[in-house]
């Protein structure tokens, strides 16, 4: 286990750009990178698990861990609240391993001023149409939700200047692709490298 903290990124993107698919498949490659799970009060969708793709907590019960200062960011979107647990992330982040939060932009932005170090991350869709698309085949919203998402969609996407990098999710491939250079090239970092690579670098300079 490295010494070195771990990098904290926050992915933010229009609902249904493709960001759950794209974390799931990069988390699954990479044993360094855990992704948070957020606390929200919407309700489960079909097939989704408390525990896995969200703590599912009443209301009150987010309103009781807002209270005692339990999330680091918290938004309220579309309707819903949704939080991300500070001592969960603190305790990953501690452990050298970096963590993915995937999170509204109003929520990137909290935790960007708090932690100015976080390295953001923007995902758009090629277009409308498939975001409309992705929407929809995802077949878990109602015809109500995904307007209302398609709506909101415009305001979540015009905030992509305030990420540090931009990913164009058309071929899923190519984007996780680019999702991987992001943290490869972090790893890379010498500060980094020097605390993970003592010992090798320690042979490599003795005379
Ligand atoms: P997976 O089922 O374990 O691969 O979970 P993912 O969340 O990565 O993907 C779920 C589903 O999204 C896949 O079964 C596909 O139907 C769809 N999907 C993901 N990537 C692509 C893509 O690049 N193109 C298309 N057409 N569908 C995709
Ligand atoms: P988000 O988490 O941003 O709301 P999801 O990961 O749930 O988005 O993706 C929305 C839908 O679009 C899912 O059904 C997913 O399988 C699909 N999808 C993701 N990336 C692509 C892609 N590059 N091409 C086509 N469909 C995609
Ligand atoms: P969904 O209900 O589709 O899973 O997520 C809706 C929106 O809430 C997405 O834009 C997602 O990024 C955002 N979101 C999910 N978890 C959190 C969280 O913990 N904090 C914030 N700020 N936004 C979140």
């Amino acid at each position: 286990m490295s010494s070195e903290r771990g990098t904290l990124y926050t992915i933010a993107a229009p609902s249904g750009a493709g960001k759950t698919s794209l974390v799931k498949a990069l988390i699954e490659s990479k044993k360094f990178v855990n992704v948070s799970v957020s606390h929200t009060t919407r309700p489960p969708r079909p097939g989704e698990i408390d525990g896995v793709n969200y703590h599912f907590v009443s209301p009150q019960q987010f309103q009781a861990m807002l209270a005692e200062s339990q999330f680091i960011e918290h938004a309220e979107v579309f309707g819903n609240f949704y939080g991300t647990s500070r001592q969960w992330v603190e305790s990953n982040l501690a452990q050298g391993l970096d963590v993915i939060l995937e999170i509204d932009w109003q929520g990137a932005q909290q935790v960007k001023r708090l932690l100015p170090e976080t390295l953001s991350i923007f995902i758009l869709p090629p277009s409308r149409q498939a975001l409309l698309e992705r929407l929809t085949n995802r077949g878990q919203d109602d015809e109500a939700v995904i307007q209302r998402r398609m709506d909101e969609a415009i305001s979540e996407m015009s905030h992509y200047a305030d990420a540090d990098y931009l990913v164009i999710n058309e071929c899923f491939d190519n984007a996780l692709k680019d999702l991987r250079c992001i943290i490869r090239a972090q790893r890379l970092i010498a500060k980094a490298q020097h605390l993970r690579q003592e010992k090798l670098i320690e042979g490599l300079l003795q005379h």
